[in-house]
């Protein structure tokens, strides 16, 4: 059943643990995602990302409504959410085209502009009925291998963050403490005494990008300390890629869609079942 991204951190918060997020740019990840979160019965984001789109994948208006369709036919509630709007008139449009959550990204603003546009965001995505999340302190830049986000200077400060949620009423709150997008180098280092801190002041869900690659110990421990969504795409998209190297005698893209459908499932049902607070899975 399709449900805000308000609706889905509610059931989060009321578990103690963590919502997935998955971004699907395409009809074998969006399958894999769905398939994973009704197998194990958990609630899940599934996420379109502008630059997903300015990479030459899916163009939102091809698979947001997909996304939509099948999230009303899902037996568990799935939220549809745009993933990093860097402009107001895109957000806008994803949510004409339905998405019931988006996040708006001004991050790369000075504060004061990305706190002016994420309260117009506010407005935008409230008369849609739709739940806004925004970013404050950076992740710094998307798709890259990197090492994790190791500029302090670039991570949520706990005080600025306590003034951007009062003044722009988001409904969830993407804190920088030491992850970073894209595949990591080496383990991440997490700030989790920042992460407490973000918590013991601020009255919003808190998120965390860059979530692919962190070990369950540290899912576990950021989960107890308030995260209540995650971000998770990288490592899914690995797995798909490294099943179909595997394969040396397909020739039909049919057959390799499968299999990378299969093995991206399995990933995003491991990433799942932790984020809920259960085993891991085999
Ligand atoms: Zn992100």
């Amino acid at each position: 059943m399709l449900v805000t991204l308000k609706n889905i951190l509610r059931i989060a918060e009321a578990r103690g643990c963590a919502v997935g997020s998955f971004n699907t740019p395409n009809m074998a990840t969006l399958r894999a995602v769905l398939q994973a979160a009704e197998e194990l019965g958990e609630p899940v984001v599934v996420m379109h990302a502008q630059i997903h789109e300015e990479m030459g994948l899916c163009k939102m208006e091809e698979i947001v409504p997909v996304m939509r369709l099948l999230a009303d036919r899902a037996s568990v509630p799935v939220c549809v959410h745009l993933d990093h709007g860097t402009d107001l008139s895109y957000l806008r449009w994803g949510l004409d085209l339905g998405c019931t959550s988006v996040m708006y990204d001004g991050s790369a603003l000075d504060p004061e502009t990305n706190c002016a546009n994420t309260c117009i965001a506010r407005e935008i995505s409230l008369r849609c009925g739709a739940s806004l999340e925004a970013e404050i302190g950076s992740m710094g830049a998307r798709e890259s291998a990197v090492s994790g986000n190791t500029d302090e200077s670039l991570f949520t400060d706990p005080a600025d963050a306590e003034a951007f949620v009062n003044r722009t009423g988001v409904d969830a709150l993407a804190c920088a403490f030491g992850t970073a997008h894209g595949l990591y180098v080496k383990q991440p280092k997490l700030d989790f005494e920042r992460l407490a801190k973000i918590r013991s002041i601020v009255n919003v869900p808190l998120v965390m990008h860059g979530g692919s690659g962190v070990s369950t110990d540290d899912y576990r421990k950021v989960i107890s300390l308030g995260i209540r969504k995650i971000n998770y795409y990288t490592y899914m998209a690995k797995a798909g890629g490294a099943a179909v190297q595997e394969l040396s005698d397909q020739m039909f893209f049919h057959d390799i869609e499968i299999t990378a459908t299969e093995a991206m499932k399995q990933n995003a049902k491991s990433a799942m079942a932790v984020f809920g607070g259960r085993d891991p899975q085999p």
